[in-house]
C-alpha cells in the first residue's frame, strides 16, 4: 500500500486534516499557499479529489467545495479518502481573474514545472503531490465571461470510466468533450485517473442552483464509490453529443426569452435584439431542436457574439 503524504507530511487513517502548499510569492513577497483539505476513513478505499477555483473568477466552484467540507460532506468517510482543494488559483481569485497574473491559464499549464510560470508552478504541485494519490476526481468550473452554463457534467470522450462517473453525478446535462491540451483533465487521464468536470453558472457571480446541483453530485459520487452512504438516486441527466453556439448576426441589445435548461423548438423564437435608439429590432431563431445548456447573460452584444449554446444530438 502507497504511503499516503503530502509535502512530506504523512497523513495516517481515519485522520482529517489541512495541509498547506507553498506555490509562490507575490511580488510584494507575500507567500501564496493553497489549502488541501484531506480526510481519510480507517477503512481503505479509493481518493477522491475534488477542486474549485482552477480558474480563480469561478467562484461557483470554490463556494461549492468549500460548502462540502464545512458542512461535513467528507467528515466521518466509510472507506477510503477525500482530497479537497476549494480554490486552487489563489492568484486569480484576488484579482477577480480566470488566470494569474502573468496571464496562463493554470487550466493549460499541467503538467507544469517548478521552475516555470506561477501557473505551471501551481499545475506542477497539484502533478506531484496530489495526483499521485487520487483514484478520480471532480475539477469545477463556470461559463466564461458572462456567459451562464446550466448545471453540467463534461467528460473525456471514449473514457468509461469517466462517462459512468458522470452518470452518477446526475447532473441535468452530459456532454464528452475531446481533451484539451496541457489541461488538468487531460494530464490526469495520462495517469489513469478519470476526471470529470462540472460547469455551472457564470463567473464572478454566485449561482445557488448550480451550487446545489454540484452538492448533490459530490453526494451521489461518495454513495456510488462507497466512501460515505448517501441517498438512493435515480439517474436522470441527459447525455448530449453535440452542441454548438447560436451568435449574434447583428451588433445591439441582447434580450433572452427562453433560458438555460428549456426546451426549444427549430425555427422558435427565442430571444430579441434590437438597436438602443427604437429603430429596429431582430429575432432570433433557434436553427435546431434543443436544449439550451447556457446563455449569454451579456445586455450589450457584437455581431458574431455568442448568444445561446444548445445541445441536439442525444
Ligand atoms: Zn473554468
Amino acid at each position: 500500500m502507497k504511503k499516503f503524504t503530502i509535502n512530506k507530511e504523512e497523513i495516517p487513517k481515519g485522520k482529517n486534516t489541512t495541509v498547506q502548499l507553498n506555490v509562490g510569492r507575490l511580488p510584494s513577497g507575500t507567500r501564496i499557499h493553497i489549502q488541501v483539505n484531506v480526510y481519510r476513513a480507517e477503512k481503505d478505499g479509493s481518493c477522491m479529489l475534488v477542486i474549485g477555483g482552477i480558474h480563480g473568477d469561478e467562484i461557483n466552484g470554490v463556494e461549492t467545495v468549500r460548502k462540502a467540507c464545512s458542512e461535513g460532506y467528507f467528515d466521518e468517510l466509510e472507506t477510503g479518502s477525500v482530497i479537497a482543494i476549494p480554490l486552487l488559483n489563489v492568484y486569480g481569485f484576488i484579482n477577480f481573474s480566470r488566470e494569474v497574473p502573468d496571464g496562463k491559464d493554470v487550466n493549460r499549464s499541467f503538467p507544469g514545472s517548478s521552475a516555470g510560470s506561477l501557473s505551471s508552478k501551481i499545475a506542477r504541485t497539484i502533478t506531484k503531490e496530489i495526483l499521485p494519490l487520487v483514484d478520480f476526481g471532480v475539477d469545477f468550473h463556470t461559463g466564461g465571461a458572462s456567459r451562464y452554463n446550466y448545471p453540467q457534467i463534461r467528460y473525456s470522450t471514449g473514457d468509461q470510466n469517466a462517462a459512468e462517473l458522470a452518470k452518477v453525478f446526475n447532473a441535468p446535462y452530459c456532454i464528452a468533450k475531446s481533451m484539451i491540451s496541457k489541461s488538468f483533465r487531460k494530464v490526469a487521464h495520462g495517469m489513469g485517473i478519470p476526471i470529470i468536470v462540472f460547469e455551472g453558472g457564470e463567473s464572478l457571480r454566485l449561482d445557488g442552483l448550480s451550487i446545489q446541483k454540484g452538492l448533490e453530485g459530490l453526494q451521489n459520487i461518495l454513495d456510488f464509490k462507497g466512501l460515505k452512504k448517501g441517498n438512493q438516486t435515480t439517474y436522470t441527466s441527459k447525455f448530449i453529443s453535440k452542441t454548438s453556439w447560436l451568435r449574434a448576426t447583428s451588433a445591439g441589445v441582447f434580450k433572452w426569452t427562453k433560458s438555460s435548461g428549456q426546451w426549444v423548438e427549430k425555427d422558435e423564437k427565442i430571444g430579441i435584439i434590437n438597436d438602443p435608439y427604437g429603430h429596429f429590432e431582430y429575432p432570433i431563431i433557434a436553427k435546431k431542436s434543443g436544449y439550451i445548456i447556457g446563455h449569454n447573460n451579456a445586455p450589450v452584444v457584437n455581431h458574431g457574439d455568442a448568444l445561446f449554446h444548445i445541445g441536439y444530438e442525444f
